[in-house]
């Protein structure tokens, strides 16, 4: 059995192999090698579960389907997500569970029996279009420490790209106006970058892919060196590190789909940006 074949989330966290570094330490070497870099340093820095806690943008949104009348149609589901909000209260991605079906799981009901798999069409239909709006956005927290970090590598003259696999046409309102709020360093000339995808339908992985190939022909021809990537999902994780093989690949652990993705090897892991 090779150990490269596609793993997901526990199995791939288990069969990579990450550097024994403490968060604080990985996020002082990410630091150091920002200064080192004397403003030709770059650090790609994903959104959604990397920088920002998307759990209060889910508990909005299946507190408006509880309330409504045609969740009265599935009562398991819509009792199963009342107890996931009366537990979360909104606060915290971790207990909120990243796909409808881990929402379900966490709420304490099995996504696989009859009365679940009934409700998930129509619950997905509800989530998809607000989960995806520049209106419910405003949910979103950040990660405890992630704006004072971001901070710092900017103050230390970083170069930012935000690489997010938001859509510009129905996000990208609301991701410019949560990193002012938020106090994240924002656009300004080539310095700070946001890159949001041109259309819903483009599948994340493949653009990551092609952003990131993209973004390492742009350094080379600048003179920049890319010397850190942070990402909560490893298959986005897997690519970038391919893209940019001397910069520190940073797993943000907090949540991730159940897409497999190869083990890495010499990559970082942090909880949090404490
Ligand atoms: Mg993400």
């Amino acid at each position: 059995m090779s150990s490269d074949r596609p793993l997901a989330r526990t199995a791939w966290i288990t069969m990579s192999q990450f550097h024994p570094h403490s968060d604080a330490e990985t996020l002082e070497r990410v630091r150091a090698r920002v200064a080192e870099g004397s403003g030709r340093a770059l650090v790609i820095l994903d959104l959604d579960e990397t920088l920002y806690d998307a759990g209060p943008r889910n508990a909005a949104i299946f507190a408006e389907w509880v309330a409504r009348a045609e969740s009265a149609r599935f009562p398991e589901a819509r009792d199963a997500l009342a107890a996931l909000l009366a537990r979360a209260s909104g606060e915290s991605a971790q207990r909120m569970g990243y796909s409808l079906e881990d929402q379900f799981r966490a709420g304490g009901a099995d996504p696989d029996a009859p009365e679940f798999q009934k409700a998930l069409a129509p619950l997905r239909a509800f989530w998809t279009p607000r989960f995806f709006s520049s209106e419910y956005l405003r949910h979103d927290r950040p990660y405890s420490g992630a704006v004072e970090f971001v901070q710092g590598l900017r103050a230390e003259g970083a170069r930012l790209v935000y690489l997010t696999g938001r859509n510009a046409p129905n996000m990208g309102e609301g991701t410019r106006r949560n990193l002012e709020r938020d106090a994240f360093p924002v656009e300004s000339g080539a310095e700070v970058r946001l890159i949001l995808k041109a259309r819903k339908e483009i599948d994340d992985h493949g653009y990551k892919r092609e952003v990131g190939e993209q973004l390492a022909r742009e350094a080379a021809a600048a003179g920049h060196s890319v010397v850190a990537h942070f990402e909560n999902e490893p298959r986005n994780l897997v690519e970038l590190a391919r893209a940019f093989p001397e910069a520190d690949a940073v797993f943000v652990d907090t949540l991730c789909s159940e897409h497999p993705a190869e083990p890495i090897r010499g990559a970082y892991r942090i909880r949090g940006y404490r």
